[in-house]
């Protein structure tokens, strides 16, 4: 059995398959191909003619007639006669280039919309966040609540928004407590001292005013007896009350330091407006449910004429007042004229001291001690002298008592005793047995080194303890009873005459006199200078010299100035007479020549 292989059969398979299908055999003709095909005859002869050898598309398809088919043999068991499949590269080819254009055409769109997106998402987040940071650096600038608004953004940014908002108003919250907290006094609610100078800064020059400070005296001792709480209340309440009083008067009030309150008055301030006030704090302060207390307080005024200069000398003006109105028991005081330049004169005299004592501005004078029934002198008594260059002769006890409030008082002591020492070891040396009493302060007493420091400038002046005596004031004892006394103990063991000077002048009696480790007592010149005169006088100084006599005390008389006292002191045994009468203070060469002079009479 056999069937041709010719063109109706390829035509029946292509009809079958829908492919094209050529029957090939080789020709002797050049080995090109023959034979039948579904393909038209031109595209079959130009493909038989392209492929020309059968084997090569047996293995593997080839592409021809200018890639319009794709082509591949199959041995069909016949030696000579081989089949191939045509795949019309054409459509395919078409269908490849509809879904490639498909996809560009797709991938272009979406492309577009994700750049539409992009751009629409992009202008939404960006409008949005410049607009934040544009508050953020508002709120960085410190621009006011009401000059700048949250902008109005949606969604996730709103939530930023608001977040930002809530934080510029805690900002602006924590800056306005800082700024009050800046010029506010805590405890009371009043402006405080920085406050005030800002102020000051923007108001002075003024003419009509005035600064009033009040201090409350003793506000220490209250808060020590009755504990920092009820101080508390009472400087609370003072403030209240300082602030119902100054109702429309007053331009600024303030708690200047812990009892010191400041007014500033739009109004000027007379004598009679100080004691209003004082009578309007006079009213007991209550503290606690059934306890009051009454504060003393001190007024002191600085009219702003007198305030014109600038801030700090203003404030220095109003201090030296306030000082002077806590000394003084006066009502209330008023800067007067000139006061500040007191206060210049004392600046002067402190801070010159330590040059004072380099450039012999300051020298000692020995003021004589007669004694035995006013027949010898073996004592003096050593008194500083500065005669300053500019101020001119400075009163002993106006330098010392500055001295002693700017604490270098021991420096002096220090220097007196040294030049005491040095005069006396020439007078020692000579045969000549003085005693020399220097005057010693309060700041000298409680220095527990002051025995030490004595007994070595003796030693180094080679002088014996009795070439010395010291003495004290009775309220230089009183400021620290226990040390001062433990202090002269020493020096009294170390064989120190001690005296007590200015007797009768503080509170002191002469039982209490009796506890004090010294010497001598010098009765005070106040009872002294007119005892020939004035009977009470008289009787005082009688009663304290028996007095001092029976509790063994020796007892000098300082003052005396005419023959008639210095008979009466004698008569009364008094021990050793000190005065003008005999002599006043001198150089050490004419205290020497005096002496030589008393006592060959
Ligand atoms: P004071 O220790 O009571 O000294 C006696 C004062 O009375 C001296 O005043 C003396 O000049 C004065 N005086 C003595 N006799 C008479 C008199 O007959 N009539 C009058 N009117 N006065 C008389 P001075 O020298 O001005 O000293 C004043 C005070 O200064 C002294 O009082 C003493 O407390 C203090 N002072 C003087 N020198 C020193 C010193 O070196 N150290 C210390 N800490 N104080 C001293
Ligand atoms: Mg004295
Ligand atoms: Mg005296």
């Amino acid at each position: 059995m056999a069937f041709s292989l010719d063109q109706v059969l390829a035509e029946q398979i292509k009809n079958v398959t829908g492919l094209d299908i050529s029957f090939v055999y080789e020709t002797n003709d050049e080995e090109k191909l023959a034979g039948f095909s579904t393909l038209p005859t031109d595209e079959k002869v130009r493909l038989f003619n392209s492929i020309g050898d059968i084997n090569d598309v047996l293995e593997y398809p080839i592409f021809s007639n200018d890639e319009k088919y794709l082509s591949l043999g199959v041995d069909l068991g016949i030696p000579t006669q081989w089949g191939i499949i045509h795949l019309p590269y054409g459509p395919w080819l078409e269908s490849y280039n509809n879904t490639r254009s498909q996809l560009i055409l797709i991938f272009t769109g979406v492309l577009a919309l994700a750049l539409l997106f992009g751009v629409a998402l992009a202008r939404n987040m960006t409008q949005p966040i410049g607009r934040l940071v544009e508050y953020a650096s508002q709120i960085g600038r410190g621009s006011s609540k009401e000059s700048i608004e949250a902008p109005s953004v949606s969604g996730e940014f709103g939530v930023l928004s608001n977040t930002m908002k809530v934080m510029q108003e805690s900002i602006i919250n924590r800056e306005e407590e800082l700024t009050y907290r800046a010029s506010h006094d805590q405890l009371t609610g009043l402006f405080n001292q920085s406050a005030v100078e800002h102020y000051l800064s923007e108001a002075l020059p003024k003419t009509t005013g005035a600064l009033v400070l009040l201090n409350i005296r003793q506000f220490k001792q209250i808060n020590n007896m009755l504990g920092f709480d009820v101080g508390n209340v009472l400087l609370s309440k003072m403030a209240e009350r300082l602030q119902q009083y100054w109702k429309k008067d007053a331009l600024m009030l303030a708690r200047m330091s812990a009892d010191k309150f400041l007014v500033i008055s739009n109004k000027d301030i007379a004598c009679q407006d100080c004691s209003d006030l004082k009578r309007f704090l006079h009213d007991e302060f209550e503290v606690e449910k059934g306890s009051s207390i009454r504060l003393d307080i001190s007024i002191a005024v600085l009219p702003f004429e007198y305030a014109t200069a600038s801030v700090n000398s203003a404030m220095r003006r109003l201090d030296i007042v306030a000082d002077k109105a806590r000394e003084e028991s006066e009502l209330c005081v008023f800067y007067k004229e000139g006061q500040d330049e007191d206060h210049r004169r004392r600046l002067m005299i402190i801070r010159d001291l330590p040059i004072a004592l380099e450039s012999n501005q300051l020298f000692v004078v020995y003021q004589p001690k007669v004694g035995g029934a006013l027949n010898d002198c073996h004592e003096a008594e050593a008194l500083i002298r500065w005669v300053h260059p500019e101020l001119g002769f400075l009163p002993p006890d106006e330098f010392i008592s500055l001295l002693e409030h700017a604490g270098n008082i021991q420096v002096l002591t220090k220097w007196v005793l040294n030049t005491v020492l040095s005069q006396l070891s020439q007078w020692w040396a000579q045969g000549h047995e003085i005693r020399v009493a220097v005057n010693l302060s309060a700041h000298d007493l409680v220095d527990e080194e002051l025995p030490e420091t004595v007994a070595k400038a003796l030693k180094t002046y080679g002088l014996p303890e009795r070439a010395l005596a010291l003495e004290v004031t009775e309220s230089a004892v009183m400021k620290d009873r226990v040390k001062v006394i433990g202090v002269l103990k020493a020096l009294q063991e170390m064989g120190i005459h001690l005296a007590i000077d200015d007797f009768g002048t503080g509170q002191s009696s002469l039982s209490y006199l009796r506890e004090l480790p010294v010497n001598e007592v010098k009765i005070d010149r106040a009872f002294i200078q007119y005892i020939d005169t004035n009977k009470g006088d008289e009787f005082i100084t009688k009663a304290t010299i028996e007095l001092s006599h029976s509790l063994g005390f020796q007892v000098t008389a300082e003052g005396a100035e005419n023959a008639e006292g210095v008979a009466l002191l004698n008569q009364y045994h008094c021990d050793k007479i000190q005065g003008y009468f005999f002599s006043k203070p001198l150089v050490a060469e004419e205290f020497y020549k005096w002496r030589e002079a008393f006592h060959s009479r």
